[in-house]
C-alpha cells in the first residue's frame, strides 16, 4: 500500500482487545460544579466505580443520579483489590477509579492499580479535572515553569525539618499539601529552615465558600495565619519560591568566571589555571585556556 506521498505506508496491526478500560476520573476538590461532564458520562457508564471511601463517594454518585457497584480501594487495601478490579477488566467491564477529592493518584491511592493495569495491556484512560496542586500553583503567582511536587511533608517535625533541608538550594517552585492540624508548625519550620524572607502562598479552601490565598515572605505568612482566627482551618497546599540561583545570568556568571581565571593565572601557569577553572564552572578548559591567552595578551 502506498501513502499519498508516494512512501510506502506503514503497516498498522491492530490487535481486537475486548478488555474493559480504566479510566481514572477527576472529581471536585470542593466544588460539585467543576466535575467535568465527561467525568459524569464515565461514571454513568462504567460497569464498577472503585472509590478511596465509599460512602464518601456514595453521596456524590448519589448527587449525580449514578447508581453502580462501589469498590473499596484505599492504601490499606490496594494491594489485594488489584487482583478483582484486573479481573472484572479482562472480563470486559469497564471501571472507574476515584478518590475522595481531585485526581486520583495525586496523594491519593490508585498507583498500583494503574501500574498493574499497564503491565498487563490493559488500557488505562484519564478523565482530566481538579486537582489541588494544579489549581494553587494557577493562581499563586509563583513561577510554574518549574516545580516540584513533594505531597505530605512528614508528621514529625525533625523529619519535616530534614526534608525541607534537603530542599533548601532547589530552584524550582516547592509545593505541599498539609492538614489544617499541622499548618503553622509547617509555616514556622519553612520560615526557618528556608529562611524567613523565603516567598510563601498558601492556597486554602481552593474553589470553596472560604477560599483564601495568603502570600508574602514566610515570616509575614506565618503572622497573617496566626492572626487569622480561621487561619488553622480548611484545606492548603502550600507553595514556595525556589532557591535563588548563584549567579542569576549568563553575564553575570562570565563576570566570575574572568574574575577566577584572572585570579588564578596570578598563582599558576595558564594551562593549570585553565583546567581548574574548568572543573569549578563545568565550562570548556580550551575554551577557557584561550580565554586566559587573551588576558594575557592585554
Ligand atoms: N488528589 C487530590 C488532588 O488532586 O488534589 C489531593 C488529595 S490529598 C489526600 C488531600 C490534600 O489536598 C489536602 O490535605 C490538601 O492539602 C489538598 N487539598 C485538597 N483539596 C483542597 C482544597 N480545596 N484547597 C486546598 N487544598 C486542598
Amino acid at each position: 500500500m502506498k501513502s499519498e506521498s508516494g512512501q510506502p505506508a506503514r503497516e498498522v496491526i491492530k490487535t481486537v482487545d475486548d478488555r474493559g478500560t480504566l479510566y481514572i476520573v477527576a472529581t471536585p476538590i470542593g466544588n460539585l460544579e467543576d466535575l467535568s461532564p465527561r467525568a459524569v458520562k464515565v461514571l454513568s457508564e462504567v460497569a464498577v466505580i472503585a472509590a478511596e471511601d465509599t460512602r464518601h463517594s456514595g453521596r456524590l454518585l448519589q448527587h449525580l443520579g449514578v447508581n453502580k457497584p462501589l469498590l473499596a480501594l484505599h492504601d490499606h487495601n490496594e494491594r489485594g483489590r488489584v487482583q478483582s478490579i484486573l479481573e472484572r477488566l479482562s472480563e470486559g467491564s469497564d471501571v472507574a477509579l476515584i478518590s475522595d477529592a481531585g485526581t486520583p493518584l495525586i496523594s491519593d491511592p490508585g498507583y498500583v492499580l494503574v501500574r498493574e493495569a499497564r503491565n498487563e495491556g490493559i488500557r488505562v484512560s484519564p478523565i482530566p479535572g481538579p486537582c489541588a496542586l494544579i489549581a494553587g500553583l494557577s493562581a499563586a503567582g509563583l513561577p510554574t515553569d518549574r516545580f516540584l511536587f513533594v505531597g505530605f511533608l512528614p508528621a514529625k517535625r525533625a523529619g519535616r525539618r530534614s526534608v525541607l533541608e534537603e530542599l533548601r538550594k532547589d530552584a524550582a517552585t516547592l509545593v505541599f499539601y498539609e492538614s489544617p492540624h499541622r499548618i503553622l508548625d509547617t509555616v514556622a519550620d519553612i520560615a526557618e529552615v528556608l529562611g524567613p524572607q523565603r516567598e510563601v502562598v498558601l492556597g486554602r479552601e481552593i474553589t470553596k465558600t472560604f477560599e483564601t490565598f495568603y502570600s508574602g515572605e514566610a515570616a509575614e505568612v506565618l503572622g497573617e495565619l496566626t492572626g487569622d482566627p480561621h487561619g488553622n482551618r480548611g484545606e492548603f497546599v502550600v507553595m514556595v519560591r525556589g532557591a535563588e540561583k548563584a549567579g542569576s545570568g549568563l553575564m553575570a556568571g562570565e563576570v566570575d568566571v574572568d574574575r577566577l581565571l584572572k585570579l588564578l593565572m596570578v598563582e599558576m601557569p595558564l594551562k593549570k589555571a585553565a583546567k581548574i577553572a574548568s572543573e569549578l564552572t563545568g565550562l570548556g578548559k580550551n575554551e577557557l585556556y584561550q580565554r586566559a591567552l587573551e588576558f594575557k595578551d592585554s
